[in-house]
C-alpha cells in the first residue's frame, strides 16, 4: 500500500469513528432531554454546576489519552452547553421555527393603521415632529401632511433624552394633543412608550406603540406590548445586531401580538459623518428572514437633512415598506433634534422628490 492509500484508509477509519461519536451524542442528547423533563417535574434547576464539575473530574481521572485534559474539558463543556440548550428548549420550542420567520409564515404580514396597509407593497410615510411641544405645533404639521394625503402622524410625548436636564416630553398631555389632532385630520398616531406603567393609559390615545431604540431590549416592555392588540413599531437598538432585533420582535409575537413593524434607524459605528450608520442592507435581510413590514427612519439614522432624500430613495429601492422622517413648523426652535427636523418647504421638496422617484420606479421597473 502506498502512503496515499494509507492516508485514505486512516481517514475512512476516522470518519467511521465520527459517525459513532455522532450516534453516541444523539443517544446522550435523548437521555439529557429525559433528565431535563425529570428536573422540571422535580422543580430543580437545569444548570447544576457541581454536577458539571463532578463529571469533568471523572473525565480527568478516566482520560486514556492522547488528548490532553484541557482539550477534553473544552469539548465536554461544549457538550454540556448543548445539553443545557436541549433541556431548556425541549418543552418550549423543539424545532419550532421562530414566529418572525418566513418558515413560520411565508406570506408578508400587513399591518393596518388607520386604513393604511403597511407592508402591502405601497410605500407609506410616517411623518411628524420629534417631540410634541404644543397643540398648534402638531396641528400645523398635520395640516401640512394632510395637503399631501399623508395620514400617519408621529410625535414623541415620552422622550428618551440622553441628558435628564433636556426636555422630557409632555407625557399624557402630549398624547392627548396627538389624539385630538389625529381625529381632526383622520390620522393614525405613532408614538413612543418608554415603560409598562405608561402603556394602559396611552392605549386610549394612540394607534401604534413605538418601542424606541433605547428600549429594544426592554424585555418587560416587549412582553407588555405583546399582550395588546395594538400595532407596534419596533426600532432597532443603538448597537443591536439583526439577530437581536429579530429576537426582540419575537418577544412581542410570542405574547400573541402579530402586528409588528420593524424600523431600521441606523446603528452606532465608528463613523462620525452621520449621527448613526444607516444599515441599508438590513432592509432586504429583514424582508428575507422575517415576514414583517420594514420601515426606515431616515432622520435618526443620518441626523442630516441633506441626506434624507437619497437615503429615502435607497430605502424604497431596496425594498422598505415605508419611511419615517421628522418635520417641525420651525425646527430652529424645536425642543429636541432641532438640527435634523425638516421645515415645511424642505418637507414638500422631500415628498416631491420621493414621489417622482417612486412613480418613475413603478413606470420603469
Ligand atoms: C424617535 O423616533 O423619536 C426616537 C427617539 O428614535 P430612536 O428610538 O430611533 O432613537
Ligand atoms: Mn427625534
Amino acid at each position: 500500500m502506498n502512503k496515499m492509500e494509507t492516508l485514505n484508509n486512516l481517514r475512512i477509519d476516522v470518519e467511521q469513528l465520527d459517525n459513532e461519536i455522532l450516534s453516541l451524542l444523539s443517544k446522550r442528547g435523548e437521555l439529557v432531554k429525559k433528565i431535563g423533563l425529570t428536573k422540571k417535574e422535580l422543580n430543580v434547576n437545569i444548570f447544576d454546576p457541581s454536577r458539571e464539575l463532578e463529571l469533568l473530574s471523572k473525565i480527568d481521572n478516566n482520560n486514556p489519552g492522547p488528548y490532553n485534559i484541557e482539550s477534553l474539558k473544552r469539548i465536554f463543556k461544549e457538550i454540556f452547553a448543548a445539553s443545557k440548550f436541549l433541556q431548556y428548549n425541549s418543552e418550549l420550542k423543539e424545532n419550532k421555527p421562530f414566529l418572525f420567520s418566513r418558515d413560520y409564515k411565508s406570506e408578508d404580514t400587513i399591518v393596518n393603521v388607520n386604513g393604511q396597509n403597511i407592508g402591502d407593497g405601497i410605500p407609506r410615510f410616517i411623518i411628524g415632529p420629534c417631540a410634541v411641544e404644543s397643540f398648534e405645533q402638531v396641528q400645523k404639521v398635520a395640516a401640512e401632511m394632510s395637503k399631501r394625503g399623508l395620514n400617519l402622524l408621529r410625535g414623541g410625548a415620552f422622550k428618551p433624552r440622553t441628558s435628564p436636564y433636556d426636555f422630557q416630553g409632555l407625557g399624557i398631555d402630549g398624547l392627548k394633543i396627538l389624539s385630538s389632532v389625529s381625529k381632526e385630520y383622520d390620522m393614525g398616531v405613532i408614538t413612543e412608550i418608554m415603560s409598562t406603567d405608561q402603556l394602559e393609559e396611552a392605549l386610549e390615545y394612540i394607534d401604534v406603540i413605538q418601542v424606541g431604540a433605547r428600549n429594544m431590549q426592554n424585555f418587560s416592555l416587549l412582553k407588555a406590548v405583546g399582550q395588546t392588540n395594538t400595532p407596534v413599531l419596533l426600532k432597532r437598538g443603538l448597537s443591536a445586531t439583526i439577530e437581536e432585533f429579530k429576537l426582540a420582535a419575537e418577544y412581542i409575537l410570542a405574547e400573541g401580538n402579530t402586528n409588528v413593524i420593524l424600523c431600521e434607524r441606523g446603528i452606532r459605528t465608528y463613523e462620525t459623518a452621520t449621527r448613526n450608520t444607516l444599515d441599508i442592507s438590513a432592509v432586504p435581510i429583514l424582508k428575507q428572514e422575517t415576514h414583517l413590514p420594514v420601515v426606515v427612519d431616515v432622520t435618526h439614522s443620518t441626523g442630516r437633512k441633506d441626506l434624507l432624500i437619497p437615503t429615502a430613495k435607497a430605502a424604497l429601492a431596496i425594498g422598505a415598506d415605508g419611511i419615517m422622517a421628522e418635520v417641525h413648523p420651525n425646527p430652529a426652535i424645536a425642543l429636541s433634534d432641532s438640527k435634523q427636523q425638516m421645515n415645511f418647504d424642505e418637507f414638500n421638496h422631500f415628498m416631491d422628490a420621493i414621489e417622482t422617484f417612486s412613480n418613475k420606479a413603478v413606470l420603469e421597473p
